[in-house]
């Protein structure tokens, strides 16, 4: 992609505080040209620990390579976590980040699980909200996209065999993204994948460990050379509920209640989800969260999938084998009225009672 807005000139010195600052051209950038894809912003956080050392705060530096050692355990045995969340300016003139503890609290059940070295929700939030305040020209005008927020963590040191590294990295970067829909919500066609699963009981779906999603792309892509939008897994004992929507959470909505595939560690707990469901509940809405058979899904009167990126994404048919349900081309009212309700929330046009909104300090 032509990146006509990341032409920047600028000169580096290192202050008193040993912190990097920059002095740079206030280029334009065209937010209009955005999509869900990588440009690169000013500054980048870092911050590395032995195991078995408590955190510190971390560092702010200009965005760039990092260098890691060929034997590190984040690239040879994938021990390694990402986090994904999204900066939004708001109708009240703020920066907000949404639930951003949650994603704190997720990346520490990620890290018990890999072995690393949970990192503090203070030092979380703090190295966040650091990101945003340093790259706050990146962050687009209110409604035409967000400054998506990535904290990694992974095991950085050197180790030959398989076993917990010897060091760890903390590190968040971000990118301006533009908004998921143009122009209104467009409804998806999936595809129940018949051969390849997601993740088995006892193994790591529950968490955003790194190594749950190379497998997705080989099924994926072929999904989506064959017109669909993406693949529906489901579960690995049963081959009969759905679990996931690529790497959002699927819900369906029939006969006046809201379903939802229930948490059983081979799901990942979705941040959105988890709001969705209370959004729902404080409309007075029946929520369910249990197993969700395909057959029962594909007689709902709606369908959506959720995630941070597209908030809610509706869909518009299910395949399975021969047989394809579909739900119609337009959202289904349960569907818009939850999108409209969250992205409210979100962009600070309808009250928050739900304390979910977190204003960046400074902006
Ligand atoms: C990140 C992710 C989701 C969505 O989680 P949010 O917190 O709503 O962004 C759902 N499924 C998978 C597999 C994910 O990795």
């Amino acid at each position: 992609m032509a990146n006509n807005h990341t032409y920047r000139y600028y000169t580096q010195s290192l202050n008193t505080d040993g912190l990097w600052s920059e002095l740079m051209s206030d280029a334009p950038v065209d937010w209009d040209s955005l999509t869900f894809s990588m440009t690169e912003t000013d500054h980048m956080y870092i911050a590395k620990t032995a195991i078995d050392e408590p955190w510190g705060p971390g560092l702010m530096r200009p965005y760039g390579n990092i260098s890691i050692s060929p034997a590190a355990g984040v690239i040879n045995y994938g021990q390694g976590l990402f986090e994904g969340m999204k900066a939004y300016r708001t109708a009240k003139n703020r920066v907000v980040l949404f639930r951003p503890e949650e994603n704190a609290r997720r990346m520490q059940r990620g890290a018990d699980r890999l072995k690393m070295p949970p990192v503090p929700e203070p030092i979380f939030i703090d190295a966040v909200e650091q990101v945003v305040q340093a790259n706050a020209r990146w962050i687009p005008p209110m409604g035409r996209g967000a400054l998506y927020v990535r904290p990694l963590l992974n095991g950085s040191g050197a180790v030959l065999g398989v076993a917990p590294a010897p060091e760890y990295t903390f590190m968040v970067f971000s990118t301006p993204v533009g908004p998921y829909f143009k122009g209104g919500m467009t409804c998806i066609d999936l595809l129940i994948s018949d051969t390849y699963h997601r993740a088995a009981p006892g193994g790591s779906g529950g968490v955003k460990a790194i190594g749950n999603y190379a497998p997705g792309m080989m099924p994926s892509k072929s999904a989506k050379a064959d017109g669909y939008s993406e693949v529906i897994y489901l579960d690995a004992e049963e081959h009969t509920y759905i679990e996931e929507v690529g790497a959002a959470n699927f819900f369906c909505y029939r006969d006046g209640i809201l379903y939802t595939p229930e948490l059983t560690g081979t799901i990942l707990p979705g941040i959105t989800r988890d709001s969705i469901i209370e959004l729902a509940r404080q409309m007075g809405i029946e929520v369910v969260e249990g197993k969700v058979a395909a057959e029962f899904a594909m007689e709902a009167d709606e369908a959506f999938c959720c995630g941070t990126a597209a908030v809610i994404s509706p869909i518009g048919s299910i395949t399975l084998g021969e047989i394809t349900a579909t739900y119609g081309n337009e959202p289904g009212e349960l569907t818009q009225t939850l999108y409209d309700k969250l992205t409210n929330i979100q962009n600070e046009i309808d009250e928050d009672s739900f304390g979910w909104v977190h204003a960046v300090p400074g902006l």
